[in-house]
């Protein structure tokens, strides 16, 4: 059985600690990204950190040709699919954008898996399509609802994959449901390194700290949480790396041989996982770990709840767990020290020269 990985959007942020765990383990790794949201530079940490150049095609998942090129020249075992954009606030601007990368691109790229008979997928979803959870903590059960463009894209693409295991029992199709992924590699060469003004807490609170950005605003003090602020499952992106890792050994467990012998694979159909920590984090709890880390204050000022989101949120991490074998081990300190270094070390992401 061939053990090469087709790591869709692999030079990006989760992309890029996965290349990491995946080769530590022994899988074969062919990136395939637009760069659209990365950078050579991304590519070239990673394969540094590795130890040997990682196979790179720069293209994009909407590129029927290039991709059937990609899969007629490699056997792969299956498809990390990463590729995809995120910002929740651009989507809700160019909706049609996002659905053509997300949903078409992920369309495509099916299509083409089918025609080579690579039938293993694992998606990148997010805790987004939970919308507003109705319970706590939040297991694969509970009902879907998204509010805006991204989470749309995410949950459409769900449902494409649930109606695709249900038409043809071959394929094995684990989705992925992160919760809020944070950190950076511990060499703090790579990690998070968002375009602009950060969206996301956790870089908007480092590059406070590094005074890069004058004060955070905190959307909210008056939810019914601990202290007011806003509860996230905050997970590092190296555990989550290592998710991908479980899932990837969980469908390689599924290959046994038939009576001849032969290898071969049951295949699992529309599997969700949730991959979080299972404890919840205020926006205060978080600025405050932070600051005891960096020794740096990160001065704040409340502000108005932001438009679409919620109190709280976070997993059940069981069926990880049970199924997979796998939960997160590191924890928030580990999450903020992690990130001050690659903040401290890369002031301005992979550019150089600001
Ligand atoms: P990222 O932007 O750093 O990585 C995504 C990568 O995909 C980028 O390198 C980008 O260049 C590439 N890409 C985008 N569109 C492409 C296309 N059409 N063809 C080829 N490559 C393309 O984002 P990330 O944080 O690493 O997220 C990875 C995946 O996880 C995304 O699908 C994202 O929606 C999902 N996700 C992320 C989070 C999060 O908070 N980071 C949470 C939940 C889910
Ligand atoms: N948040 C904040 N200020 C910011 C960014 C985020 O107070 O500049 C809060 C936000 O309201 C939410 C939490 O931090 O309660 C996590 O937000 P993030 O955008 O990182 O993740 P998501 O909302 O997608 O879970």
């Amino acid at each position: 059985m061939t053990n090469k990985i087709l790591v869709t959007g692999g030079a990006g942020y989760i992309g890029s600690h996965t290349c990491i765990a995946l080769h530590e383990i022994g899988y074969d790794i062919v990136v395939y990204d637009n760069l659209s949201n990365s950078s050579r530079e991304a590519i070239n940490r990673t394969s540094t950190l590795i130890g040997q150049p990682i196979e790179f095609i720069k293209g994009d998942i909407r590129d029927a040709e290039l991709l059937r090129q990609v899969f007629a020249s490699h056997q792969f075992f299956g498809v990390i699919h990463f590729a995809g954009l995120k910002a929740v606030g651009e989507s809700v601007a160019k909706p049609l954008m996002y659905y053509n990368n997300n949903v078409s691109g992920t369309i495509t790229l099916l299509e083409i898996m089918a025609e080579y008979d690579v039938k293993n997928l694992i998606f990148s979803s997010s805790a987004t399509v939970y919308g507003d959870p109705e319970n706590l903590p939040i297991d694969e059960t509970s009902k879907r609802s998204c509010t805006n463009p991204y989470g749309q894209s995410k949950l459409a693409v769900e449902h494409i994959l649930e109606d695709l295991a249900v038409s043809d029992t071959s394929w094995s199709l684990i989705t992925l449901r992160y919760f809020n992924p944070v950190g950076a590699h511990p060499s703090g060469q790579i990690g998070e390194d968002p375009n602009d003004i950060p969206n996301n807490l956790m870089p908007y609170i480092s590059q406070v700290a590094v005074g890069k950005l004058d004060k955070l605003n905190i959307f909210g003090n008056d939810y019914p949480t601990i202290d007011g602020t806003g509860v996230r499952d905050f997970i590092h992106v190296i555990d989550l790396a290592q998710g991908h890792v479980a899932a990837l050994n969980y469908l390689e467990k599924q290959t046994v041989p038939n009576e001849s012998g032969v290898a071969k694979q049951n295949s699992i159909g529309f599997l969700p996982i949730n991959l979080g920590t299972g404890k919840g984090t205020s926006v205060l709890e978080l600025v405050s770990a932070f600051s005891d880390i960096s020794g740096q204050t990160v001065p704040y000022q409340f502000t108005n709840r932001r438009d679409g989101d919620i109190a709280s949120c976070y997993a059940s991490a069981d069926t990880a767990l049970t199924l997979l074998g796998w939960e997160a081990r590191l924890s928030i300190t580990d999450m903020c020290r992690d990130v001050w270094r690659w903040q401290r070390l890369n002031p301005n992401g992979y550019k150089k020269d600001l």
